[in-house]
């Protein structure tokens, strides 16, 4: 039984140090009793592993992750730790507006499965979809709303947060009568159509003291995440240039994105956007100059008031420059690759939902290496909901606040003069430096 006792004791140690304990023990470091039964044969070991179950270590704290008996040798991935949901109750309340294909297809089921955050309310206009939304995800009628019953959300205990999910031309409206409701604001991106808009929606969040963040979700996503690390550590020594494209086919001329008072604009504002606050967020630098062309296939109804193609190249204080380009009329294709002096790194499908591959390559000596890093897939929307929810809880500042959005609208107007003036374009952004970004996300 000393054995066995021993064993009891893990329970006692801390994640890290019941991970290096059993590290140690498949390194080969035999000779501790405590460690024996994870090495031992079948019949040896049953009764022993019997005692390691329950799991090694239940914190108290209901924010703190169960550390469940570890089995697995360093030969192989390690697992992330098991997820730490928040009881119900204290999840952070959402009100989603707008039912279209963002909001049912990848909002309301990431939801489902968020830790910090849970659905609370539905806005729309169909009173048929909003039904059938409602029962699907067990929401009652009293938070049930449309656009006209919208400001009543105020009175609902349930929320905490209004999500606009609508077309771009409608975010500014939305988000200043949600400040208006006292609930704090998460908006789709682009958060508007000029940097005008943005700037009187961040300074009516302001005055109505409540939190604005747009849902910049690669920000929170581990491939675009995993390769601003190699970036910051110069795992490649420093960056040079980067290429960039974010495109797609689009078919429906009477669609929204394709109407410029809905939209802002074309491509750039819906897609390309990522190519540029991808970059930014990466490279942790502002751009000093764009230049860009931009170009609509004549004739094609698609791009009577908005453009197919834009292609600009962003010049940074530190030299590297930035080559981007987004297109309305081509087979889709995400990615984007930071070219450094000694190596480069590069995301096939790094703007997508998913499916991201990350690959470097670099020489080592007479031979040059390719190396694929794979990490596991997280839920970019849940994520993000998740990290606003955490700054609400902890009253932080989010990550990508209303500033990131109206940088970006900033330098996207930039690119429009560019190519319309046909000469480079000057940014004068609203900071030289990340200085109004809230601390960095924490992943549970
Ligand atoms: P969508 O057209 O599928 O949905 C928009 C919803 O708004 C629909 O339910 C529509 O009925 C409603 N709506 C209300 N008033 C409207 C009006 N006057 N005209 C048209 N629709 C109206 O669009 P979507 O693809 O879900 O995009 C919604 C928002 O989400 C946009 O801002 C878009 O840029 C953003 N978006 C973000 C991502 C992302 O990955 N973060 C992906 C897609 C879309």
């Amino acid at each position: 039984m000393e054995s066995t006792e021993k064993l009891h004791d893990t329970s006692k140690l801390s994640r890290k140090e019941f991970l290096n304990l059993t590290g140690r023990s498949l390194a080969g470091a035999a000779g501790s009793i405590a460690i024996a039964p994870l090495l031992s044969t079948s019949a040896y070991g049953q009764e022993r592993k019997a005692a390691l179950s329950p799991p090694s270590q239940i914190p108290s704290d209901v924010d703190k992750p169960i550390v469940l008996e570890e089995w697995k040798s360093d030969a192989d991935q390690q697992a992330n730790p098991t997820p730490t949901p928040l009881p119900p109750s204290r999840r952070i309340g959402y009100a989603v507006v707008g039912l279209g294909h963002l909001a049912l297809e990848e909002i309301l089921p990431a939801l489902s499965n968020c830790k910090k955050s849970r659905l609370a309310a539905l806005v729309s206009g169909s009173p048929e979809k909003l039904k059938k939304v409602a029962a699907q995800y067990g929401i009652g009628a009293e938070s049930c709303y449309t656009y006209q019953t919208f400001d009543q959300i105020k009175n609902n205990k349930e929320v905490d947060v209004i999500y606009i999910v609508l077309p771009n031309g409608l975010h500014k409206e939305y988000v200043i009568r949600g400040a208006k409701t006292g609930k704090h604001i998460l908006c789709e991106k682009p958060l508007a159509n000029t940097s005008e808009e943005c700037r009187e929606m961040i300074s009516e969040c302001f005055k109505a003291q409540v939190k604005l963040m747009v849902a910049y979700r690669i920000h929170y996503q581990p491939h675009n995440r995993k390769l601003r690390e190699i970036l910051q550590k110069k795992e490649f020594d420093i960056p040079k240039f980067l290429e960039a494209h974010n495109s797609q086919s689009t078919a429906n001329a009477d669609h929204w994105r394709h109407k410029k008072a809905l939209a802002g604009g074309g491509a750039l504002p819906d897609i390309g956007l990522y190519c540029l606050n991808t970059t930014r967020f990466v490279l942790g630098e502002e751009p000093v100059e764009v230049f860009a062309y931009q170009y609509s296939t004549p004739g094609n109804p698609l791009f009577r008031e908005v453009e197919e193609l834009v292609s600009w190249q962003m010049r940074f204080p530190s030299g590297v420059i930035a080559s981007c380009a987004t297109d309305y009329d081509v087979h889709e294709s995400r990615r984007y690759r930071v070219n450094c002096r000694k190596g480069w790194i590069n995301i096939e499908q790094a703007y997508a939902y998913k499916g991201q591959r990350l690959t470097t390559s670099k020489a080592d000596g007479k031979m040059k290496r390719s190396e694929e890093i794979m990490l596991a897939e997280n839920n970019q929307f849940g994520e993000e909901m998740d990290h606003f929810s955490d700054c609400i809880i902890n009253n932080k500042k989010p990550f990508t606040p209303g500033e990131e959005g109206l940088q970006d609208h900033i330098i996207m107007e930039a690119i429009y003069q560019s190519a319309k003036e046909g000469r480079p374009v000057k940014i004068n952004g609203i900071a030289s430096v990340n200085n109004w970004k809230g601390p960095e996300p924490e992943f549970l």
